[in-house]
C-alpha cells in the first residue's frame, strides 16, 4: 500500500457537447490523481440502426492515457454528446476484479443508466444483507452497485423519484454522476463529504470533482453542487439555462463536514474545491502552522548557516511556501528552496522483495539536491505522516546530503482514526502516531529528525475556514475520532468485499 492517504475516485459528466467522450477524456486525465487503477467512459447517443437509445462504453485497468490509447474509441465508439466518466483507485484484492470498472451501467425498466461515483457508504453492508435476503445477485464487490439496485428496485414509476427514492436510503460520503437517455444528474451527499463542481462551456454543461478538469477543457466553473443536492441537466437546461435541483429528503445527519484533507493533501491545489481555491487554503494552513511552531523554538543552531525550509513535492509545495513566509514575516532567519527533485515518469517499477527495497523505491521518486541541503539547518515540511515509511527514508536519504540539523513539520495533526467516507489509510494499527502511542518524540527518533511537529486539529479547522470564509463545517474525524455520519454497519474496506 502507498504511504499516502488514497481517495477512491475522480468523476466527470458532459451534457450537449458534439465532444462529449473527449472532453470527459481530459477531464479524467486531469483527475488521475484521485485514481490510478482504472478508468472508464460511457456516453450515450440514439442508435439509429436499432432505434433505441444506447450506452456505449470503454473502461479498463490503467491510466486514462493507456485505457484510452486508440483514437477510434472516440471515433468510432464513444459517439453521443452526452458523457459520464470515472477514474478509480481501489484496494488491491477489489483492484483484480474487472467487475469493479466504473462507470456502471446498466439497462432497467426506466431505459438506460450509467453511474460514477466517489466516496464510500457507511450502510453499505446492511443494504447489502437486505438486497441478498431478497435474492439479488451481485455482479460487483462494490458498494456502488447498491445504488443501482436501489433506483431499479424502486417502487416510484418516474424516473428521477426513483433516484431521489435510493440516494435518500444510503449513508456516508457520495457524489455521484449519472447518465441516463436525456439528463446528467449530478448528485452530492448531504454532508458534502467530497467535492463536485459544475461548469459551463458553449451551451455545455458539466461537472467534475475538480476544477482543474474544467480548466484542461477550458470549461467555465459555474458553481458547487451543494450538499444534497440532486442537480437534473437535459434539454430544457440547454435551451433556457434553467435546471432542477431537488433537496435529498432530510437526513439525520444534514450539517456539512467537506473532508478536510481535500484542503491537506489530496485535491490539485490548481483546482478550487468547497467554494476555495486549493493553493490559497493550502497557503493559509502553512502560515498557522508557522504560527504554531516557531523555528527558534526547535532549531539548534549548531552553524550560523541560515536554515532552508524544504517540501515533498508535490503536494507539501503549497504548505512549505505558506510556512516558510509566514515564518520570514515573524522575524525568523530562513529561506524557502527546493531540496528534494520529483521524478514523475516513475510509474510502477519493478522492486525486489527485501528491506533495501523500501530505500530503492523512495529513491526512483525523489533525490536530493545536495549542494542545498549540506551543512545547513534543514526544515523538511510534509502535508501528513501516515505510517512514516516514506518519511523516514527521505530523511534518511537528506541525511546522506549531510545538514547541519533536520526537522520535520506536519501540515496536518497525526492520523489517529480511519477514514469511513471514501480515503483509503493503512489500518490504525499501522499509522505511526498510533505505533508510538502519539509520543511525538518517540515518533520524531523513529523518524530520524531532531524534532518533529504537527499541526493542531484546532489550527488546521481554524487556517481552512480563515482561507474559506464560506459556511462549510469540515470533516476531521481521522485526527480526532468526531465522526460526522455514524458508522452502524462496518464500511472497512474488506467489509466492502463480497465473500
Ligand atoms: S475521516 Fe479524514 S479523510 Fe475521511 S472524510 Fe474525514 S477528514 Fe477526510
Amino acid at each position: 500500500m502507498p504511504d499516502k492517504p488514497h481517495d477512491y475516485c475522480g468523476i466527470f459528466g458532459a451534457f450537449n457537447h458534439p465532444d462529449a467522450a473527449i472532453l470527459t477524456y481530459y477531464g479524467l486525465h486531469a483527475l488521475q490523481h484521485r485514481g490510478q487503477e482504472s478508468a472508464g467512459i460511457v456516453t450515450s447517443i440514439f442508435d439509429e440502426q436499432h432505434n433505441r437509445p444506447s450506452m456505449p462504453m470503454h473502461k479498463d485497468f490503467g491510466l486514462v492515457l493507456n485505457v484510452f490509447d486508440d483514437k477510434n474509441i472516440f471515433t468510432k465508439k464513444l459517439k453521443g454528446s452526452a458523457a459520464i466518466g470515472h477514474n478509480r483507485y481501489s484496494t488491491s484484492g477489489s483492484s483484480e476484479n474487472p467487475s469493479n470498472i466504473q462507470p456502471f451501467r446498466v439497462h432497467y425498466r426506466g431505459g438506460n443508466l450509467a453511474l460514477g461515483h466517489n466516496g464510500n457508504l457507511t450502510n453499505a453492508r446492511s443494504l447489502r444483507e437486505r438486497f441478498t435476503q431478497e435474492g439479488v445477485l451481485f455482479q460487483s464487490t462494490s458498494d456502488t452497485e447498491l445504488i443501482l439496485h436501489l433506483i431499479s428496485h424502486s417502487k416510484k414509476s418516474n424516473q428521477i423519484d426513483q433516484i431521489v427514492d435510493a440516494v435518500s436510503q444510503i449513508t456516508g460520503a457520495y457524489c455521484l454522476v449519472i447518465l441516463t437517455d436525456d439528463k446528467l444528474i449530478a448528485v452530492r451527499d448531504p454532508n458534502g463529504f467530497r467535492p463536485l463542481a459544475l461548469g459551463q462551456k458553449d451551451g455545455a454543461w458539466f461537472v467534475a470533482s475538480e476544477t482543474c478538469a474544467f480548466d484542461i477543457n477550458d470549461i467555465d466553473y459555474i458553481r458547487d453542487i451543494e450538499p444534497g443536492e440532486i442537480l437534473i441537466i437535459d434539454r430544457k437546461t440547454v435551451d433556457t439555462g434553467e435546471m432542477t435541483s431537488i433537496k435529498i429528503p432530510a437526513q439525520k445527519n444534514t450539517s456539512s463536514s467537506g473532508c478536510i484533507f481535500e484542503f491537506v493533501y489530496f485535491s490539485r491545489p490548481d483546482s478550487r474545491v468547497f467554494g476555495e481555491n486549493v493553493d490559497k487554503v493550502r497557503r493559509r494552513i502553512g502560515r498557522q502552522l508557522a504560527h504554531e511552531h516557531r523555528l527558534s523554538s526547535f532549531l539548534k543552531h549548531t552553524n550560523d548557516r541560515q536554515p532552508i525550509i524544504i517540501s515533498v513535492p508535490d503536494s507539501s509545495n503549497t504548505a512549505a511556501i505558506g510556512y516558510a513566509n509566514e515564518s520570514q514575516k515573524l522575524g525568523e532567519d530562513c529561506r524557502f528552496e527546493i531540496g528534494l527533485i520529483r521524478n514523475h515518469y516513475v510509474g510502477r517499477t519493478f522492486i525486489s522483495p527485501g528491506q533495501e527495497s523500501r530505500d530503492l523505491k523512495v529513491r526512483t521518486k525523489f533525490n536530493t539536491v545536495r549542494g542545498v541541503l549540506e551543512n545547513r539547518p534543514v526544515i523538511i515540511v510534509d502535508d501528513s505522516i501516515v505510517r512514516g515509511t516514506t518519511s523516514r527514508h527521505l530523511v534518511k536519504m537528506i541525511r546522506k546530503a549531510n545538514p547541519s540539523e533536520v526537522h520535520f513539520l506536519a501540515s496536518s495533526p497525526p492520523i489517529i482514526e480511519p477514514c469511513y467516507y471514501g480515503m483509503d489509510f493503512p489500518s490504525p494499527e499501522e499509522l505511526i502516531a498510533n505505533v508510538y502511542d502519539r509520543d511525538i518524540n518517540k515518533i520524531a527518533e523513529s523518524l530520524g529528525v531532531d524534532s518533529l511537529h504537527y499541526l493542531s486539529p484546532r489550527g488546521l479547522v481554524d487556517a481552512v475556514k480563515r482561507a474559506n470564509p464560506s459556511t462549510m463545517e469540515y470533516c476531521t474525524a481521522c485526527f480526532t475520532g468526531d465522526y460526522p455520519v455514524p458508522v452502524t454497519s462496518g464500511v472497512d474496506k474488506e467489509e466492502n468485499e463480497l465473500v
